[in-house]
């Protein structure tokens, strides 16, 4: 009976981590909840509010977000614009800015239009 209770507990104590976890709060504390109160401690680890700040620092922490030079604010890693205030981050592919994609082309069909019309008007 007693090893079922600690399985119980044990149990309670890992699911409460992981919700802990998720909210951005400590898992240690978590897995104390659960451990101790049991179902009732994962009742209130589910119903218990994400703590956003400490979420975000945790996420900067873990690599999943980073700060944007710009305006300070997180952004995720894989962003390559910021969505607080349109800076373009660096990153895969934030060399080439579509704008001077579109550049050099119009610039390249100038200068064939410009060979077109040479030839035209060539004796
Ligand atoms: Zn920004």
């Amino acid at each position: 009976m007693l090893a079922v209770m600690l399985i119980i507990a044990l149990l309670c104590g890992a699911v409460c981590r992981s919700l802990f976890e998720a909210k951005g709060r400590s898992g240690g504390s978590g897995f104390m909840l659960g451990f101790l109160l049991g179902p009732l401690g994962v009742l209130i680890a589910a119903v218990l509010s994400t703590d956003a700040r400490e979420l975000e620092s945790s996420e900067l922490r873990n690599g999943v977000r980073k700060r944007c030079p710009d305006c300070a604010e997180s952004v995720l890693k894989e962003a390559r614009k910021c969505k607080h205030c349109g800076f373009v981050l660096d990153g895969p592919g934030a060399r080439e800015s579509p704008n001077v994609g579109t550049t050099k082309d119009s610039r390249a069909g100038a200068s064939k239009r410009k060979a077109h019309v040479q030839r035209m008007f060539r004796p």
